[in-house]
């Protein structure tokens, strides 16, 4: 039976996608052949589609939708990040970002942060996209179609340009979206797609416990990333309100897990702002993390508007750095990448919307 409403085939596994024309009297291949031209052309409109006969396109089309997402605004940054702001069919907006975008030499690695929802429930203090509020999960299609587009509009520049790597990164909780994040990983990965594979895919979470231990079950060659950000619950609690549901002590229980099971390292990110760069905090990092499978990114963070965070001096960010050496912990410190194009997570549509605001006000 045909559903009233039109599904999106961006959003579709390939053996999903066969089952829905067989449903619907056509031939299995044009599933693969429909799977290919999306995920792996990045196909925008019907009328690309050159090898599937007129007849099963207009039946494919009374089916499916296959839409792009609108690319609202480029920002483009001096260190050769691209952010895109993207609206979508509900008029909400979301941010892309292809960070490893420096010149069309470096085609080895490109790295692409996408987003998981509109807004955040999570609510951590200095981030734009909590400040924002939540509005809604992402569909399976609206996640897949940011690696899409970003893909199809680099190729203008670029024919041979292609993703290599992919971060759940962006605005929204991945874990708060599991099903959907799972299930474009595992359209991305496809042999018929985009062949991004599994080990060049990293989530980023602010540590919803359940879904650490899920992963390492379900797909344990996909890498994790905690948005640690404090040491202590004291701490942790006020800048990433979840830890108050899900304490220290059982991330870290999970995040153990995940590494013995999956043997792989976890990165730990740490925002570093006037609270939580003491002394004091670097030395419980030290402990919280002794004898782990671990890398700790320090990032200082990007101070957003209306959040009243600042960054510490570059002295506490090295002084922090090098109590985690002294205690061999591997650190880095990461740069920002595109400071000057509002890059931190939420922070691109949170000018939009001032923007809107401001010409909205009566003069
Ligand atoms: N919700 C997930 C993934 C998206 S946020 C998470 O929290 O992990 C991606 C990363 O950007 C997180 O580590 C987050 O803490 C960080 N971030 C958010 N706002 C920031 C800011 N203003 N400065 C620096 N990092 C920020
Ligand atoms: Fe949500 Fe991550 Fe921002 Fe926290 S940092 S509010 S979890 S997007």
């Amino acid at each position: 039976m045909q559903s009233m409403e039109k599904l999106d085939c961006r959003g579709y596994l390939e053996d999903e996608l066969a089952e829905v024309c067989l449903q619907n009297g056509l031939k299995k291949y044009r599933a693969n052949q429909l799977f290919n031209w999306i995920n792996q052309k990045s196909a925008q409109h019907w009328d690309e589609i050159k090898n599937i006969g007129k007849a099963d396109r207009d039946t494919l089309n009374r089916i499916f939708t296959l839409k792009p997402l609108e690319i609202m605004r480029i920002q483009q940054s001096k260190d050769g990040t691209r952010k895109f702001l993207f609206q979508l069919a509900d008029g909400e907006t979301i941010e892309t970002v292809l960070m490893d975008y420096t010149n069309l030499d470096s085609r080895d690695r490109q790295t692409v942060c996408v987003s998981t929802q509109v807004g955040c429930p999570v609510g951590c203090s200095f981030c734009a996209t909590g400040m924002a509020g939540f509005r809604r999960n992402l569909t399976v299609g609206e996640i897949t179609g940011q690696i899409l587009d970003v893909t199809r509009y680099l190729q203008q520049e670029d024919p041979e340009f292609k993703v290599t790597n992919i971060v759940y990164m962006g605005m929204g909780e991945p874990f708060l979206n599991y099903e959907a994040v799972m299930k474009a990983i595992g359209i991305l990965n496809s042999e018929n797609g985009q062949k991004i594979g599994m080990r060049r895919v990293t989530i980023s979470t602010s540590g919803i416990v359940p879904k650490i231990l899920k992963l390492a079950e379900d797909n344990p060659q996909v890498g994790l990333a905690v948005s640690l950000h404090a040491a202590s619950n004291k701490v942790r609690d006020r800048l990433v309100p979840i830890n108050k549901r899900y304490p220290l002590a059982q991330l870290m229980e999970a995040c153990r897990v995940y590494s013995t099971q999956t043997n792989r390292r976890v990165t730990f990110e740490m925002a570093l702002n006037e609270t939580n760069a003491s002394k004091e905090e670097a030395m419980a990092l030290v402990s919280l993390l002794h004898g782990m499978l671990a890398h700790v990114n320090l990032i200082p963070v990007n101070p957003v508007f209306g959040s009243g965070i600042q960054r510490p001096s570059k002295e506490k960010i090295t002084d922090f750095k090098r109590t985690l050496e002294a205690g061999n912990i591997p650190v880095s410190i990461r740069e920002e990448k595109g400071l000057d194009i509002d890059a931190a997570c939420g922070q691109l549509r949170q000018r939009l919307e001032s923007e809107i605001d401001e010409s909205v006000k009566p003069s």
